[in-house]
């Protein structure tokens, strides 16, 4: 079947970084087949070239990319909101009681329903996902992933220190249950594996060393962790490893390069900036995360000026929801509060964050990030209700880049009005597809 998507469309297909501008069309034609875009052009043009295709019109809106959140923690969806607590308190009392109960395979299909509920009604339809300690909770995350054909990459968290002991593993059982686990999705769909130690605060060198070798046996996986987030674990992970730095724990063992997505990196030094830039890895910037932990103000020029890829993350569930366009925002709050040291965002670089940043890092803008012929239709539909202020800001914006602003500044989960994968609608308003159970 072919279908004709006519909207207001904008995306980023090259970096605003570098310099490029928004890209957006108001009376845009995007021809869909198999879930691939195969032309895009003036409405009527593409019109006159596809007169069979059926139509469907959604110029009431605006149509952006499918969002793209590079740093979620599946297990910590019902524990959003814990507000009051630096990183450690946080963890010990929030965070690592949750995620001890997933031990229960019936407790996790719940979670992962509500987890990947929350993906879908963001309009996030490609996540690189922090899984579960507990590798049969690893499994329903996939199943839930697969059953609503998310591009979700996820895997077995490991560590063998400092955790209360039920969310400890040795280095062998890791390596094994990652194999399995990667055995049997890795590939799979839209679904990918990934390699994950917690932080190297809880992972020795031992587990270490067993996911370089995770890693090297799986070809195409990423790998995740978190890194330099909070001052106080900065300083600990530093004395458990003889004064290395937080970035070196991970290079030591070959676990940075081009598949690697390392959360947070807010109090880098220069060395480590240049490690992860000559490595071509990439940073998942959180930004409510680290406004509501109090972790700090995350150093974007420095990377940028460095040459190391950023993309955004949520960071649910110490990050404060889903929304990815909530993200971009704070993003934006923290850049103005650095001042001098900040870098002024345009609604341009928050959608670059959010959509192809994402899916560069990820490794899959060849295939998402933007709405480019040859690209998988991944995309949602801002749909506001007639007088709310998102409605009333679109239909006075002065151009693009201003109505993007206030869909940065205004929009929410609730606007969003469809949602996409590969030209699959898997969400409008409030349906959502496969029901619920
Ligand atoms: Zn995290």
């Amino acid at each position: 079947m072919t279908t004709l998507f006519r909207c207001a469309v904008m995306d980023t297909p090259d970096d605003p970084f570098a310099g490029a501008a928004l890209r957006s069309q108001q009376d845009c034609g995007i021809v869909v087949e198999q879930g691939v875009i195969r032309a895009r052009g003036e409405f009527a043009e593409v019109r006159a070239e596809h007169p069979a295709a059926e139509v469907l019109d959604l110029r009431e809106g605006i149509v952006l990319p499918g969002l793209v959140d590079t740093h979620v923690h599946f297990p910590q969806v019902r524990v959003i909101g814990g507000l009051g607590m630096p990183l450690l308190d946080w963890l010990d009392q929030c965070a690592l009681p949750e995620e001890m109960r997933l031990a229960d395979v019936d407790m996790a299909r719940g979670v992962a329903r509500d987890f990947v509920t929350g993906l879908v009604d963001a309009g996030t339809t490609t996540a690189l996902v922090f899984g579960s300690h507990f590798a049969s909770a690893v499994d329903v995350m996939f199943e839930a992933a697969d059953l609503w054909g998310l591009r979700v990459t996820t895997g077995l968290v490991t560590s063998d220190r400092i955790l209360p002991e039920p969310l400890l593993t040795t280095p062998e059982r890791a390596h094994r249950e990652s194999r399995e686990l990667a055995s049997r999705w890795h590939g799979k769909g839209r679904l990918r594996y990934a390699v994950t130690p917690r932080f190297s605060l809880s992972a020795s060198d031992a587990i270490l060393e067993s996911c370089a070798q995770t890693l090297s046996e799986t070809p195409g996986a990423l790998f995740t962790s978190h890194v330099n987030e909070n001052l106080r674990e900065v300083e600990e992970v530093g004395q458990l490893f003889g004064g290395a730095s937080y970035v070196d724990t991970y290079d030591r063992h070959g676990l940075v390069g081009r598949q690697t997505v390392l959360a947070h990196n807010v109090h880098p030094t220069d060395d480590e900036l240049a490690t992860l830039a000559a490595r071509d890895a990439s940073v998942a910037h959180c930004p409510t995360s680290n406004s509501a932990l109090g972790s700090g103000l995350f150093p974007l020029r420095r990377h940028l000026e460095a040459g190391v890829r950023v993309a955004a993350g949520s960071d649910v569930g110490a990050g404060t929801g889903f929304s990815m366009l909530k993200e971009g925002l704070q993003a934006y709050f923290v850049q103005r509060l650095l001042e001098d040291r900040g870098l002024p965002l345009t609604s341009a670089h928050l959608l670059w964050l959010c959509t192809a940043a994402g899916a560069d890092a990820l490794g899959l803008a060849g295939e998402v990030g933007d709405l480019s012929v040859g690209k998988q239709f991944d995309a949602i539909w801002l749909l506001p209700e007639p007088g709310d202020p998102l409605a009333v800001g679109l239909g006075n914006a002065k151009s693009p880049e201003d109505a993007l602003s206030k869909v940065f500044a205004l929009g929410t989960t609730s606007d969003i009005g469809g949602v996409w994968v590969a030209g699959d609608q898997i969400a409008a308003g409030r349906w959502r597809r496969p029901p619920l159970a």
